[in-house]
């Protein structure tokens, strides 16, 4: 029976800490709600009515009922677990968290439903990847597109001259051109950015294929995806820094 006030909504939980004695903490980022901060009372206790519902990498229909600081987890039914095929390996494993923190670190502004509809896309095709930081940057590319700073790929930043460009700033927006370049710029193979585009777009078959016969691109690609992340997001992403490979 849903009490006065409180609201359904779909969930996936970003992030848990206990809290109390038998309390945990969730934070959920929902689809129409932005994240919210809820208790889960008495999860950490053996008969708990949440069951291991509760846990990373899960899909929610959650009742919430607000509070001053804390909502009340009141009803939380499994619509999806994502963990399989993530859990039990380091690398998707890593690249998965990673998802979440850059999910609950743009969620402050308007609540938008693409950032959640992103996060469990993103979650569904991790759990099979052959490359899970290559879907950790499509991710990137696809929820710095919905917030409005997505990387300018073609054109210059600065003075939108038409590319192919050699050189990308993240403070610029994107790609720039020899003349715009400023100090510190990312020397980059124009080959890059068309695939980060193409990443972007969605392709990623084409660029898995382009990937395979140049390994380095991969890397190029997640420097240049993070770098413009963390320059925009101004958010911690702990996560991130165990794929930054110099
Ligand atoms: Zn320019």
């Amino acid at each position: 029976m849903a009490r006065r006030g409180s609201y359904r909504d779909r969930a996936v939980v970003v992030r848990t800490y206990d809290f109390a004695e038998a309390d945990r903490v969730v934070v959920l980022l929902t689809r129409e709600h932005g994240v919210v901060r809820a208790v889960a009372r008495g999860v950490r206790r053996a008969k708990s009515r949440f069951g291991s519902r509760v846990q990373l990498f899960v899909d929610l229909d959650v009742l919430l009922y607000p509070g001053a600081n804390l909502a009340t987890l009141s009803g939380a039914d499994t619509v999806h677990f994502y963990g399989s095929g993530i859990i039990e390996d380091y690398e998707r494993y890593t690249a998965a968290c990673a998802i979440l923190e850059i999910a609950e670190g743009l969620a402050h502004a308007d609540p938008d439903p693409r950032l959640y509809e992103a996060v469990v896309d993103a979650l569904a095709r991790m759990q099979h990847s052959p490359e899970p930081v290559l879907e950790l940057d499509a991710f990137a590319l696809t929820v710095m597109r919905v917030s409005g700073w997505a990387p300018q790929l073609f054109a210059c930043a600065q003075c939108n001259a038409p590319g192919p460009h050699h050189s990308f700033h993240p403070a610029s927006g994107g790609a720039v051109c020899s003349h715009c370049r400023p100090p510190g710029s990312f020397d980059v193979d124009p080959e890059v950015l068309h695939l980060m585009w193409l990443l972007s777009e969605g392709h990623r078959g084409m660029v898995l294929g382009a990937a395979r016969a140049h390994p380095e691109y991969l890397h190029q690609i997640h420097r240049l995806t993070v770098s413009h992340l963390r320059w925009h997001a101004e958010v911690r992403l702990p996560s991130l820094a165990i794929f930054d490979r110099g």
